[in-house]
């Protein structure tokens, strides 16, 4: 579903953020990207939206060379989730959750049928919290509407960069349990870029452990923790 070949990629600085590296994520299978900072994983995401271009090497989406695609058509197929959800700060929860499917054209009725269901999947009542501003969410509440607009026209990929990286334990821990219950709906084609290696070993069903720009380990989870 995504498959790396010989992915390797130099900044203007010269930097070199990832080197050659190969791997592939399986259809309905979510990957844990597990790694101290500036190794590479977040460089390693945006190649597969075409947000960075790889110096060498070639990536595929579905089967297809994401080299030859336009990358907003590339983009309508990847849902994106970072950290700092940029929400739109004048837009409703609702208009926001509908950000894509108002760019596809959808009639507003239906989007605005599309992002309550949403909302109601990533637990925040429409009813209660659909036209409110962002400014008037907890920082728990904005990273769900990232991921319900994340999902809201339905992409088969997700790329998450440590989407609850910024909230409190006990809020991540919700955020993590929830997202679990997602994913076993939804099976998603996930990369999930994290730092924090127990959220990696509970969310993944495999791990890529990162080293210096490439991936030194990829397995799952019981295999990262060295059970037998
Ligand atoms: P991670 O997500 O693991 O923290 P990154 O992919 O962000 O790592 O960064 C990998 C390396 O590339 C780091 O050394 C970082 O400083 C460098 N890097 C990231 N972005 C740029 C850039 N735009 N120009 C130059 N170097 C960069
Ligand atoms: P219209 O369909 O007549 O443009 P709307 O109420 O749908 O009326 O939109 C008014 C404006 O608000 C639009 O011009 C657009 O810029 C913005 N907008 C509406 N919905 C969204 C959305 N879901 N995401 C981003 N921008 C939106």
């Amino acid at each position: 579903m995504i498959r790396f070949e010989n992915v390797t990629k130099r900044y203007a600085d010269g930097t070199t953020a990832v080197h050659d590296l190969s791997f592939e994520v399986a259809e309905g299978e979510l990957v844990t990207l597990v790694g101290p900072s500036g190794c590479g994983k977040t460089t390693t995401m945006k190649m597969v939206n075409r947000l960075i271009e790889p110096t060498s090497g070639r990536i595929f989406v579905q089967g297809q060379d994401i080299a030859g695609t336009d990358p907003v058509e590339l983009r309508r197929r990847i849902g994106y989730v970072i950290q700092q959800v940029g929400l739109f700060p004048h837009k409703t929860v609702l208009e926001n959750t509908a950000t894509v499917p108002y760019l596809l054209g959808w009639p507003k009725g239906k989007r605005r049928e599309r992002a309550a269901e949403l909302l109601d999947l990533v637990g925040l009542d429409p009813s209660v919290y659909g036209d409110r501003y962002p400014d008037q969410l907890s920082g728990g509440q904005r990273q769900r509407v990232g991921v319900a607009r994340a999902l809201a026209a339905d992409p088969p990929v997700l790329l998450m960069d440590e989407p609850f990286g910024a909230v409190d334990p006990v809020v991540r821990e919700h955020l993590q349990n929830e997202f679990l219950r997602l994913q076993a709906q939804m099976h998603k084609t996930v990369l999930f870029v994290t730092h924090d290696i127990e959220e990696a070993v509970r969310l993944g069903d495999r791990i890529a452990v990162f080293g210096q720009g490439t991936i030194e380990q990829l397995s799952p989870p019981a295999e990262v923790l060295g059970a037998p």
